[in-house]
């Protein structure tokens, strides 16, 4: 499986003959699309995929970037949601009914588990979560499991599971389920769930795809057959995206392989000086070699994007408070994937219900940004200063 390369980055979804000879696929903002005749307009009244028939059925900008999401991800077809949540809230409520079971990875992204479990809950989905591991898959699933709904490396903790024994697992004992995977981490640069067994790969493009913190967005990019459940439900919804923010993400695409480059390694390279301090307890990133699911991350990912989380020891709060308070290039902030190095504060043991996640220390995630190194290092290490002297006080 030899992955999409930076070419394929450049070339994705353009077209310059169709755009004047123009590089990038413009900006069209539309609504009504007038028919030059009747014959047309009754031809165009299918709306059928890539027909322009009307703004919310797409435009040469959006059909751009789902054809690029499309080849990039090795899918049959993309559709592009005003947020990653959406891609992944719109995903479930086309693939489940009343009366189905989902099973959800326990280290799924938070707001995605409570959709699951509150608005499809209503609905009469049952959804139960299983510990990141293909034993925690195997106890959870049932033969009439509908969709097995699967995240890596886990949102805070970054377990790694192994994909080929989940696959089988599922495989094996629920083989009317499909399998969606949120691949916001990796994007297709890295990782590529489709080609690893998954039916459906959901990614926040709000995070590097677009890689620039100013645009909301979520693809989801599925093979034929999961494709063809999706997109009518889709479509009846109205879901759709502007054409600024398709020429944004579209934009992003063509920096991402540099750009991930330099998160992974300024990102390792954050990871490794942390793991030598005294007041940090754990550091949680796959691409050390003493992760828990090092080997497994080695043999299936192509390297790591700039999000990893730390625990620190315990400390009182006003020496975390002084912590944050004075940091000069990491900002205090949600969201990440951006140029920008970003530090969440969080408490993963609020988003888990089967995987015990218990330490006393203090949870704080880490994006690596694009600032030097050097200087981000010298940030945290004013930051560890501060809390320490804050500390003596107490
Ligand atoms: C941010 C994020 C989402 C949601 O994306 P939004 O565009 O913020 O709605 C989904 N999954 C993961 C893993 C994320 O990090």
């Amino acid at each position: 499986m030899t992955g999409p390369c930076d070419t394929d980055f450049i070339a994705a979804g353009r077209n310059p003959p169709a755009f004047f000879g123009m590089v990038n696929p413009p900006v069209c903002r539309a609504s009504t699309i007038l028919y030059p005749h009747l014959a047309a307009f009754e031809a165009g009244k299918t709306h059928a995929p890539g027909q322009l028939t009307y703004g919310r059925y797409g435009t040469p900008t959006t059909l751009a970037l789902e054809e690029a999401m499309t080849g990039l991800a090795r899918g049959h077809g993309s559709l592009l949601y005003p947020s990653g949540l959406a891609a992944i809230s719109g995903t479930l409520s086309a693939l489940l009914a009343p009366g189905d079971h989902l099973a959800m990875i326990d280290t799924a992204y938070a707001p995605a588990r409570r959709f699951a479990a509150t608005h499809l809950g209503r609905i009469g989905v049952r959804c139960d979560f299983f510990a990141a591991t293909p034993a925690g898959l195997r106890g959870c699933l049932r033969g009439d499991t509908r969709v097995v709904y699967l995240e890596a490396p886990g949102s805070l903790t970054f377990e790694v599971p192994d994909m080929r024994a989940l696959v089988s697992a599922v495989r094996e004992q629920s083989p009317g389920a499909v399998i969606v995977f949120d691949n916001t981490w990796s994007t297709p640069m890295l990782f590529r769930p489709l080609e690893h067994g998954a039916d459906v790969v959901v990614e926040a493009a709000t995070k590097y795809l677009c890689g620039h913190s100013d645009v909301m967005m979520g693809i989801a990019t599925a093979s034929a057959a999961a494709h063809a459940r999706l997109e009518p439900v889709y479509r009846q919804f109205g879901w759709c995206v502007g054409a600024d923010d398709a020429y944004a993400v579209l934009r992003g695409l063509r920096t991402l392989g540099p750009r991930l480059r330099q998160h992974g390694q300024t990102g390792l390279e954050l990871a490794r000086w942390l793991a030598l301090r005294p007041q940090v307890e754990r550091v949680l990133h796959p691409g050390l070699p003493d992760h828990p699911d090092h080997a497994v991350w080695l043999r299936d990912w192509s390297g790591a994007s700039g999000l990893f989380g730390i625990v620190l020891r315990p400390v009182a709060q006003r020496a975390w408070e002084a912590f944050f308070d004075g940091l000069a290039h990491f900002g205090l902030g949600g969201s990440w994937g951006g140029y920008e190095s970003l530090l969440f504060p969080d408490d993963p043991s609020r988003h888990r219900s089967a995987g015990a996640w218990r330490t006393g220390g203090r949870y704080l995630r880490v994006h690596a940004g694009l600032e030097d190194p050097r200087d981000l290092i010298e940030d945290l290490a004013k930051a560890f200063a501060r809390m320490q002297a804050a500390a003596a006080l107490d």
